[in-house]
C-alpha cells in the first residue's frame, strides 16, 4: 500500500506534463517553474527540483512544506531559489492548487511600462479582468520590500508573502522588471491562464498602434472565463500531446 502522505503517481505525473507543455508553448524557458498542492496533504506542495521545465521527469519533483518553502526530504539538490513564490501563494490562498511563475515574452513589457494595464481584450483572457479585478492584474513592485539594489528575485518567505499580499485574491500578479505569477484551482486551469496571459498581452501589442483597444466589459470578462475554463481539458490534451511528440525528436 502506498503511503498516504506522499502525493499520487497520477499528480506528479501532470506536473511533469504541466513542465513540459509550459516550455512547448513558450512560457518558461531555462527559467519558470510550476508547481502544484499535495493531493493528501494541503500543508504540502510538488515543485521540481533547479532544473529546466522542459527537462523535468518524475524522479525530479520533490515535495515541499507550505510553511517554509523548504523540501521535506533531507540532503536535497539544487532547489529553485524562488520556491517562497509558491508557499507564500498556498499559505495565504487556500484556494489556490496550482502556481506558475515565468518571464513570458510579451507579458515583460506590462511589468516595465509605467501605467500599462493587462486587461482581457479576447475571451479567452477573461480570467485577467472580471467583477473582482477591473483594472486587471496588479504590479508588484520590488523596491518597496526589498530596496533599490536586490536582484527582484523572491529569495525568502517574507518576499514571497509581500508578493502574495500583492496578488490578493486576484489570479495573476505582475513583476515589476521580472514576469508574472499565475494561480488557479487546478493545475490544468494554471496552465490554461499561463498560456492565456501571454496570448493576450501579445494581441494587446499588436492591437495598440491600430487604434483605440476595446477591452472586455469585467462582466463579459466572467462570462467568457466561465464558459472557457470549463473546456481546460481540452487544450490540455492537445498541448500535452504535441509536447510529448516534440521532446520524442528532441
Ligand atoms: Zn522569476
Amino acid at each position: 500500500m502506498s503511503n498516504p502522505t506522499t502525493a499520487s503517481a497520477e499528480l506528479v505525473h501532470e506536473l511533469v506534463d504541466a513542465n513540459h507543455i509550459l516550455h512547448h508553448q513558450g512560457i518558461v524557458d531555462a527559467f519558470g517553474h510550476v508547481s502544484v498542492r499535495h493531493d493528501r496533504d494541503p500543508t504540502r506542495f510538488l515543485l521540481a527540483r533547479n532544473l529546466a521545465p522542459v527537462r523535468v521527469q518524475a524522479a525530479d519533483i520533490l515535495e515541499y512544506a507550505v510553511d517554509t518553502g523548504e523540501p521535506l526530504a533531507p540532503d536535497p539538490p539544487r532547489l529553485y531559489l524562488e520556491r517562497y513564490i509558491h508557499s507564500e501563494i498556498y499559505k495565504s490562498r487556500p484556494d489556490v492548487m496550482a502556481v506558475v511563475h515565468n518571464h513570458s515574452p510579451a507579458v515583460l513589457p506590462f511589468c516595465i511600462a509605467r501605467g500599462a494595464r493587462l486587461k482581457p481584450v479576447c475571451h479567452m483572457a477573461g480570467f485577467l479582468g472580471g467583477t473582482a479585478s477591473r483594472d486587471g492584474p496588479t504590479l508588484f513592485e520590488i523596491r518597496d520590500h526589498a530596496g533599490d539594489a536586490s536582484d527582484l528575485l523572491i529569495r525568502n518567505t517574507a518576499l514571497g508573502a509581500a508578493l502574495a499580499g500583492t496578488l490578493g485574491n486576484s489570479r495573476v500578479v505582475l513583476m515589476r522588471g521580472h514576469g508574472c505569477t499565475v494561480v488557479a484551482p487546478t493545475l490544468r486551469v494554471a496552465v490554461f491562464r499561463a498560456v492565456y496571459t501571454e496570448v493576450n498581452a501579445r494581441l494587446l501589442l499588436q492591437s495598440l498602434p491600430l487604434g483605440a483597444v476595446e477591452f472586455l466589459t469585467p462582466e463579459e470578462a466572467d462570462a467568457t472565463r466561465t464558459t472557457n475554463e470549463g473546456q481546460a481539458a481540452r487544450p490540455w490534451d492537445l498541448w500535452r500531446e504535441q509536447a510529448q511528440r516534440a521532446d520524442q525528436n528532441r
